[in-house]
């Protein structure tokens, strides 16, 4: 399944963004829609579900959390709101019959000033564990991005999240790798993929400065076939930042200030067509 980030499309998901990004995400040769659910209390859901009834689409949603929802934090309060956060999060993808919730959901999405506390890694797998009890009772997969150090501290590599999701003891969390964080972080692009094996729940697909792909420096050739090597069978989700389209909360913690493209059609075209080739390319040569 091959997906696409609703920020190629919009940075508005009432019901006519929401709409005119799954009619975008469809007509350029994607398969799923993730959106971006930051404030899940905002979020329309009825507005979404009358558009998913015009035009029906597997949806997955990505957030992370903020400071005052930190669930590594010091302070209970925040604690208790970042796991009631989640917690609407997984009712809203409920609502829209989704099966995934993916990305930075074990801390603040932001450039920490210092390291994860061992009081703050542990309040963040408790909070987790039982998150996960209620994703299972949805039929909802948790996923825990693993991104770059400028963006969480609790892990930025594939084998720091093993070491954290073995401790937590749920194999029901999964790993959401991403290309972009990868080529930053790890010491190459296929040895981390087989490392996590069917850990691997869910993928973001980036170019090294977040454009369009195959223009930047991320190896994907060795990436997909190592996601071919392990059987991945789960989405594969593009993910591109532009100032084109701006949500101000995301873009500024993702640090988006200049323009890598400006006609998200064409953008969003291309990737399709390049994740697809590519897979089909690691297909013929695949020893299974
Ligand atoms: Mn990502």
């Amino acid at each position: 399944m091959i997906g696409c980030h609703g920020l190629v499309w919009t940075g508005q998901f009432d019901e006519q963004g929401f709409g005119g990004a799954v009619e975008r995400t469809l007509g350029a040769g994607f398969d799923l829609l993730e959106i971006p659910l930051l404030d899940p209390y905002a979020f329309d859901v009825a507005g979404a579900q009358r558009a998913l009834a015009r035009h029906p689409v597997p949806v997955a949603a990505s957030l992370g959390l903020g400071d005052d929802s930190d669930i590594s934090s010091a302070d209970p309060q925040k604690v208790r709101a970042g796991e009631q956060l989640l917690n609407k999060a997984l009712d809203v993808l409920a609502d829209l019959e989704s099966q995934y919730l993916v990305g930075v959901l074990y801390g603040v999405l932001k450039k920490y000033p210092g390291p994860a506390t061992a009081a703050g890694r542990a309040s963040s797998q408790d909070v987790l564990g039982r998150v996960s009890e209620r994703a299972a009772s949805l039929g909802i997969t948790l996923a825990l991005e693993i991104v770059n150090r400028y963006e969480a501290n609790m892990f930025n590599t594939v084998r720091g999240a093993l070491t954290y999701l073995d401790e937590l003891g749920d194999p029901r969390i999964k790993l959401h790798v991403d290309t972009y964080h990868m080529n930053i972080e790890e010491p190459d692009m296929f040895s981390p993929v087989l490392e996590a094996g069917d850990r691997v729940g869910y993928v973001h697909i980036g170019e090294s400065h977040r454009g369009y792909l195959g223009s930047g420096t991320v190896d994907f050739d060795s990436f997909f076939r190592a996601l071919d090597r392990i059987g991945y069978e789960g989405p594969i989700t593009f993910e591109s930042f532009s100032t084109t389209v701006v949500d101000e909360t995301l873009s500024r913690s993702l640090a988006i200030w200049r323009n890598l493209w400006d006609d998200s059609d064409d953008l969003g075209a291309h990737a399709a067509a390049f994740i697809r080739n590519t897979r089909r390319a690691v297909d013929t040569i695949s020893l299974h």
